[in-house]
């Protein structure tokens, strides 16, 4: 039987809002700092990050996928990016990856043989490689965190919907310590 944390969810968000906890984090949708941030799923940045780089709510906008990897010049974590840097205002994009990601040298082999231990047949991998999906090239990692974190930042700076004034900086963070590694000053690629 699974287990789901949904009922402790339902029951505690009912305490949350009749006590008004939410009043602490009450803000608008712009980032008061003027920043958007490119970070990793990886549950130990969930509440350090914030804290390390020292926003909280309100501050800045935050796309998680996973390595703070964009695999797609077109799709949802560009078109968010691309929200934030135009109606939401953001002027600043930090790519932030992490030491020790599980996306650093993640390669698909592993991962579909886990899917056939939960029942996804191999026909039906063979089914999805015959109408074009390249899977093994969609679920590979990065070699290493900085060459990822410079693979996204080139791929937003180099994107033709993207001001061109707009800033892209890439760091690493220490998922222990929260100790940041600047890889790449958005402010000189401006000359500012
Ligand atoms: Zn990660």
């Amino acid at each position: 039987m699974l287990v789901s944390n949904l009922d402790e969810i339902l029951s505690f968000n009912e305490e949350f809002v009749s006590s008004q906890s939410y009043e602490p984090y009450r803000t608008d949708k712009f980032p008061s700092k003027k920043m958007v941030i490119v970070t990793c799923m990886d549950t130990r940045l969930t509440e350090l990050l914030p804290r390390a780089m020292n926003f909280k709510n309100g501050d800045a906008k935050v796309i998680k996928t996973a390595g703070a990897l964009i695999c797609e010049p077109y799709g949802s974590v560009m078109r968010s990016l691309l929200v934030a840097v135009t109606l939401l205002k953001a002027e600043e994009v930090f790519v932030v990856g992490h030491l020790d990601c599980g996306m650093i040298g993640l390669q698909a082999a592993p991962v579909l043989a886990e899917l056939e231990k939960k029942g996804i047949s191999k026909e039906r991998m063979e089914n999805l490689r015959h109408s074009g999906v390249d899977i093994e090239n969609w679920l590979h990692g990065c070699q290493d965190v900085e060459s990822g974190v410079m693979e996204s930042v080139n791929l937003i700076r180099n994107h033709p919907l993207f001001p061109s004034h707009l800033m892209v900086h890439g760091l690493t963070i220490n998922p222990v310590t929260g100790k940041l590694h600047l890889v790449f000053d958005g402010r000189e690629a401006k000359n500012l």
